[in-house]
């Protein structure tokens, strides 16, 4: 491959590797330090790069795809703007600088034997100490045509070094080189993809055997190949046949292995036991149920029996309850707390974020009545209370007097602590990591039972990938009586003058004495800096969905210019406009939501901290800024913030994106259903896979390699069904020593600290 330096860093990798590998006394395996093999300077890099520590971390960095270097052609009969391999020799080298521009090109002319080619090299002068007169090599690169001379620009090449001189215009060995697959690697500007192929070599030729995590008959019946060899096979190919033989070995290894993990985990934590909670006749679950306004819907009903029948057993529960926004989730929770309750013990909800957890507690209490109100004692603790507050809620958590808790992150503090933690509630899962469901289930002496809480509604495919240590409920209908939603695209490329539109629209709104929000991408108007974060755009788990960047670099709306615009426009005069955003101190922000739940306020400008369960009956119209700064589910998410009472909603989602735009596409579908299920797997093929799973999980190098979400969901599942069949006989994997390697591997540190605290 190209380049000096890399092969400098590695001391003429290929010729060292195999020594360097025997050497050593021990010999090198998938737990092997990559600094151990490769030097400390290149492990360094890689590390840097690609958060890879070990063999099996770097033998794990797939190629991205794979190149071709075509027919090997000759000189005499190039054509223009296609794929060639030259085998030749250099004949002249010489530098000059650019006219119009800073830097330098280097031309390098080869030949033959029958015509002459020019190499061509911007600012890289130093080429030239490798491309030297009378040097040998195959030279691959796509043919262009400068001013009526042909040339490669920056073409690949090897050179012939001093042992493999003995035949260097071999025409086999040279054509075995040209027609063989060149694997290209995910890069970064430090490490390139030819870099990382050099450091896989090594690792490949000092390799000792690796044993098959695959079960022998699990393989057999699939056809698949053995470890060892799918490792050689994807990262050196010799044919097309051989790579997509080892990817088909190497992406169901991975599913199984995970699904392995996830299984083994669900097993480890049913075999843990808690208290039983049942509910007792006359107390608190009933007064509730009989004092409750409306009739629970179906799909609450069932998931509610599910949960009853979950707490009373004594192995802790571990459910994901999976419902649109509105579809009352909140209520199911608490009835399970309530029979917590009953039997004794304390519950906690943790919130995502101080405004919502706020919002909890007062719902709760509003919900639970002055009747029982008192009796549960529902207290709120959060990051920014005031000590006395704080003092007097950790109290009555540790008494055991305070049977509800509510709170965000603060909970999982260390000085917090609770007489008998029955259950854990979750609200939005998304938003927490594994970590942190974990931690809050070590507050309780014994562990508590878990529920968790999303209304992002997860593909099957995902649920059991990333939630496989969960069992899942659905609420799918909403309760009677909604009004519903109706959503429009303002396309300002194509209709500019909709623009004035919105606001007459959003003041007819409000002219019915409804509330309205308007939600924008950013807080302050100023462009931000590289690596910082859009506080919309990221908030969904931080990563960035694909296509997210709208066409024009134009800064994204912000809410402090918005707010003044709005306040200027003769339509708004008479609104009651307000800010809402994270850089807001929680009692102002508090102070905010509780005026707009009062009436006080009619329009709130926010960012995307009223995503989560903002719970306000009157507010019917919701205008989203550069909708498509924003995700799929995010934005559908957004939208349930309104005609969430008996009032129908309005959402208009503006954009600059232009029509057929991948941006402009996501804009569209959402308008285009109510579905979250519908919305959840159309985010998932328009994003980008490590987004998706990054957006659940709580990242590190435990996402999907070869695995798809998105298309592998049949593998996903036999996968899971291999691994409980295998896990049901075998909880511990004793019969396969080599998957119990793997799936240890396979959960990074952190992960695995917190899956094994359950
Ligand atoms: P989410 O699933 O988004 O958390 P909530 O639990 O906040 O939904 O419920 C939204 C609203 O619907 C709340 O005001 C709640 O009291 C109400 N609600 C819940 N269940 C029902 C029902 N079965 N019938 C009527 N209203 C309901
Ligand atoms: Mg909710």
């Amino acid at each position: 491959m190209t380049g000096s330096d890399a092969a400098a860093a590695h001391g003429a990798a290929a010729h060292g590797a195999a020594a360097r590998g025997t050497d050593a006394s021990a010999p090198v395996t998938l737990d092997s330090k990559l600094q151990n093999v490769l030097g400390g300077r290149t492990a360094t890099a890689l590390a840097k790069a690609f958060g890879v520590a070990t063999v099996g971390d770097l033998l794990s960095h797939y190629p991205r795809r794979y190149a071709r270097r075509g027919e090997l052609t000759a000189l005499s009969q190039l054509p223009v703007d296609e794929n060639v391999t030259i085998v030749a020799e250099v004949l002249e080298v010489r530098e000059r600088s650019m006219k119009a521009r800073r830097g330098s090109i280097l031309e390098v002319k080869i030949s033959d034997g029958k015509g002459i080619l020019t190499l061509t090299f911007f600012n890289q002068a130093w080429r030239s100490r490798e491309l030297s007169p009378g040097v040998r090599g195959i030279f691959a690169g796509k043919v262009s045509d400068y001013r009526g001379n042909l040339q490669l620009a920056h073409p690949d090449y090897q050179l012939f070094d001093a042992e493999s001189d003995a035949a260097p215009l071999d025409a086999t060995a040279a054509r075995r080189w040209a027609e063989a697959p060149i694997p290209i690697y995910p890069a970064t500007g430090t490490v390139a993809s030819w870099q990382v192929q050099k450091s896989i070599e090594i690792l490949l030729d000092s390799l000792a055997a690796v044993p098959d995590p695959l079960p022998d008959d699990l393989r057999e019946e699939r056809g698949l190949l053995a470890h060892s060899a799918a490792l050689e096979k994807i990262h050196r190919p010799q044919s097309d046949t051989d790579w997509d033989a080892a990817r088909d070995t190497l992406r169901f290894t991975e599913a199984f292995v995970l699904q392995c993990a996830l299984v083994q985990q669900h097993t480890v934590l049913r075999e843990r036991r808690t208290t039983p909670r049942v509910p007792v006749p006359g107390g608190f679950l009933e007064r509730f149920d009989a004092a409750l306004s409306f009739r629970l819907t179906a799909d609450q009903d069932t998931v509610g029996a599910e949960i009853a029948r979950d707490i009373a057993q004594t192995a802790p529960m571990n459910r994901l309850v999976q419902g649109e926004v509105g579809s009352g989730k909140t209520v199911v929770a608490l009835r399970a707390m309530l029979a917590v309750a009953d039997s004794g013990g304390q519950a906690a909800l943790l919130a995502p974020t101080e405004v919502l957890a706020g919002q909890h507690l007062r719902s709760i209490v509003a919900t639970l009545g002055p009747d029982l109100a008192p009796d549960l004692m529902p207290v709120l603790l959060t990051g920014q209370l005031p000590v006395a507050d704080r003092r007097r809620a950790l109290l009555r958590m540790v008494s055991g007097q305070a049977r509800i808790v509510i709170g965000t992150h603060a909970l999982l503090g260390e000085s917090v602590s609770f007489f008998d933690l029955g259950l854990v509630v979750v609200d939005e899962q998304h938003r927490f990591g594994v970590d942190q469901r974990e931690a809050l289930r070590l507050k309780g002496a014994i562990p508590p039972h878990v529920l968790v809480l999303t209304a992002t509604p997860i593909p099957r495919t995902i649920a059991m990938t990333v939630f496989g240590d969960l069992d899942v409920s659905t609420i799918a209908m909403l309760p009677a009586g909604r009004a519903g939603i109706e959503s429009f695209v303002v396309p300002l490329a194509d209709k500019p003058t909709w623009a004035l539109r919105v606001w007459d629209r959003l003041a007819e709104e409000l002219a019915l004495g409804r509330q309205a929000f308007v939600v924008c991408p950013a807080i302050a108007p100023k462009q931000p800096e590289e690596g910082e974060t859009i506080e919309g755009a990221t908030i969904d788990g931080g990563a960035r969905p694909a296509g997210a960047t709208p066409a024009d670099a134009a800064a994204p709306t912000s809410v402090e210019t918005l707010l003044e615009e709005l306040k200027r426009k003769p339509a708004l005069a008479s609104a009651r406009i307000a800010p809402l955003h994270g850089r807001m101190t929680s009692e102002q922000k508090d102070q905010t939501m509780r005026a707009f739940a009062a009436g006080e306020i009619d329009v709130l400008v926010a960012t995307t901290v009223i995503e989560v369960g903002v719970d306000v009956a009157n507010a019917s119209a919701m205008v989203v800024m550069d909708a498509d700064r924003f995700g799929v589910s995010q934005l559908h998410q957004l939208r349930g913030r309104v005609g969430r009472g008996g009032v129908p909603g309005l959402c208009l989602l503006v954009t600059t994106a232009e029509s057929g735009s991948l941006a402009r596409d996501r804009v569209e579908a959402v308008a285009a259903t109510l579905d979250g299920f519908e919305l959840a797997q159309v985010d998932l093929e328009l994003r980008q896979e490590g987004d998706v799973l990054g957006s659940i999980q709580s990242g590190g190098r435990s996402s999907l390699r070869l695995l798809r979400v998105a298309t592998d969901g049949d593998l996903i599942a036999e996968a899971r069904a291999y691994a409980q069949r295998l896990i049901g006989g075998d909880p511990a994997l004793r019969s396969v020593p080599p998957l119990q390697e793997a799936v240890r591997r396979r959960l990074d540190d952190s992960e695995r600290a917190s899956l094994s605290k359950g």
